[in-house]
């Protein structure tokens, strides 16, 4: 039994961190394009984000703010949308892991509501804002608001800050290794200019 919830607890772990990365391409990919489904980028980018800016717009003190949250529906929609992968996962590792799994995107989805409304929100943020991780999660948000591709996690940024997407609150990139990266960038423009050809001296 012991086993079993521990398998449990570690699943629930790892797929909270996966959470992070479904969040940032979720939200880059049929939130901010497009390309894939139209209907989520429409109501996302071009309704949500001109309602709420990253300035003085980005607070809403209406009791029945429009556009915050997502669909009733989005959240079973989620949990159905995984449990292929988290039987899968399981059948093949023969681990017990499903529970974690359907509890790891319950909790990441509710609390990703939950703040995100609270965000735009500021009536419903007096409990929350006295915490500072929810404080740091505020600032971040805004950030999003101001440059839309930077800061994709409203609710745990691993993802924004392992693919490059982070902003700090004054709204400055910040990049993970940044000597490795300066260093891969030169060897890329040193390749460039590799590549171009030798100029050919004509003949008189
Ligand atoms: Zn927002
Ligand atoms: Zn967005």
């Amino acid at each position: 039994m012991t086993h079993i919830l521990l398998c449990e607890l570690a699943a629930f772990a790892l797929y909270f961190v996966y959470g992070s990365y479904f969040e940032w391409f979720f939200h880059r990919y049929l939130f901010h394009s497009p390309k894939y489904i139209y209907r989520t980028f429409r109501e996302h980018t071009l309704v949500h984000h001109q309602i709420y800016k990253g300035d003085e717009t980005y607070h809403t003190h209406d009791d029945h703010p429009a556009k915050v949250p997502m669909d009733w529906w989005a959240l079973p929609a989620m949990v159905g949308f995984h449990l292929p992968l988290f039987l899968l996962v399981q059948h093949f590792t023969k681990i017990p892991s499903l529970w974690g799994g359907v509890a790891a995107i319950s909790i990441y989805y509710t609390c990703y509501e939950t703040f995100h409304w609270a965000m735009h929100v500021p009536k419903a943020s007096a409990f929350l804002s006295r915490f500072r991780y929810y404080r740091f999660l505020d600032a971040h948000h805004r950030v999003h608001h101001k440059f839309m591709l930077s800061n994709l996690n409203v609710l745990f940024p691993l993802a924004d800050l392992t693919l490059g997407t982070l902003r700090g609150a004054d709204g400055r990139r910040i990049v993970l290794f940044p000597k490795l990266r300066a260093d891969r960038s030169k060897e890329i423009e040193k390749a460039k200019h590799a590549k171009k050809p030798a100029h050919t001296v004509k003949s008189p």
